[in-house]
């Protein structure tokens, strides 16, 4: 049975990267109580080895940059807690008229009267045989977090956009062979890329191939492929696949919630509010921020900038609903 908690949050803020640990910095310094609940740290962003292009940091790993933001925001006074939202419905007329959230996890129902929604985007899977049996005991959808894991073995990595051909080159300083399977002829990646990955010798290139099982006992041991034009099947031995295959906005949960665009995105105004489904007005305590909003721009700081505005709105909206709401930075001030 689900347990509910007597405590109700200012916000609940979805997912655990850049978005909304900003949205968790800026709601507990505002003396929010705030609860972040996450599957994981990092998302998108922690896949990435190497950031050149977030302000401050001439280059940072995409896992420490995470991990600094995370301890901010605990720092700042946010409750951080790891489980996966399902369900997120209002609670009718809990909160004098105002609006009140449940968000159901696997175990609890947290109730709060503003939810951010920043929980950006999830890797897209094969949906072949063998890809849930053996997640994390040979398929990856990260090759910068999983990949030291598989030095010195043969490894597969799927798609034919950037992320597959940084990976494929990544994996071939570190591992004697790397299959990259693609199922088309052509890549979709930078020219630089697609010329490094074609100069590396233990990078064999698969292409119109793809996927139809992956094999193994305890962990993987071989995968099946089918060329899409000869319609011929082989079966090559290796111990690692890495499906980097872009991404996908899971937002089917909530979509009786907030207006979607036709990619499934939540769409936001510019001060991160969202709307009533079908409709163009503002759905008053539901906001949203980064990668999982319309916005074009995919960027770390464009998301850490979103979440920003996401939990200052949503403070600004719980003080117009109690004048009496104060951040704390003010009240340090006037001590
Ligand atoms: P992506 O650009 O969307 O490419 C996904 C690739 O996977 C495509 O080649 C696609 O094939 C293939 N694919 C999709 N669904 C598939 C399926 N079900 N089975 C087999 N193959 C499938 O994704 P991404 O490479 O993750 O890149 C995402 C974004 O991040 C892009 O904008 C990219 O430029 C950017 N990025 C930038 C850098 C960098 O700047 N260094 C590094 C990584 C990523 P088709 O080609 O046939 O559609």
């Amino acid at each position: 049975m689900d347990d509910i908690t007597d405590t109700v949050y200012d916000s609940v803020i979805i997912g655990g990267a850049a978005a909304s640990l900003t949205a968790a910095i800026y709601a507990a310094r505002r003396a929010m109580k705030t609860l972040v609940i996450a599957k994981s740290i990092g998302g998108q962003a922690a896949m990435t080895d190497v950031i050149e292009n977030y302000p401050g940091f001439m280059s940072v790993g995409g896992i420490p940059l995470m991990n600094k933001m995370l301890k901010q925001a605990i720092k700042a006074g946010a409750e951080v807690i790891y489980e996966e939202v399902t369900v997120i419905e209002e609670i009718p007329n809990a909160n004098n008229g105002k609006p009140m959230f449940a968000v159901k996890t696997s175990g609890n129902i947290y109730k709060t009267k503003t939810v951010i929604l920043s929980y950006g985007k999830t890797p897209r899977t094969l949906d072949v045989p063998g890809e849930g049996e053996f997640g994390a005991k040979g398929v990856s959808y990260c090759t910068v977090c999983d990949g030291p894991l598989f030095k010195g073995k043969k490894v597969a990595v799927v798609g034919g956009g950037n992320s597959a051909l940084e990976g494929a080159e990544y994996l071939s300083k570190i591992c004697p062979k790397v299959y990259l399977i693609h199922r088309r002829d052509q890549f979709r990646g930078f020219e630089y890329l697609v010329e490094e990955v074609k100069k590396r010798e233990n990078i064999e290139i698969l292409f119109n191939s793809i996927v139809k099982e992956i094999k193994g006992e305890q962990t993987v041991h071989s995968i099946v492929l089918q060329n899409v034009v000869t319609n011929e099947t082989k079966e090559i031995p290796v111990s690692g696949v890495f499906v980097e295959i872009g991404s996908v906005t899971k937002t089917e949960f909530i979509k009786h919630l907030v207006k979607l665009d036709q990619m499934g995105q939540v769409l936001a105004t510019n001060n991160a509010e969202t709307y009533y489904p079908d409709s163009d007005k503002v759905r008053p305590g539901i906001f949203a921020a980064g990668d999982i909003t319309q916005t074009p721009f995919k960027q770390i700081v464009v998301s850490a900038g979103e979440g920003c505005k996401a939990a200052l709105q949503a403070y600004n909206y719980l003080a117009g609903q109690q004048p009496t709401f104060v951040a704390d930075w003010v009240a340090k001030k006037k001590k």
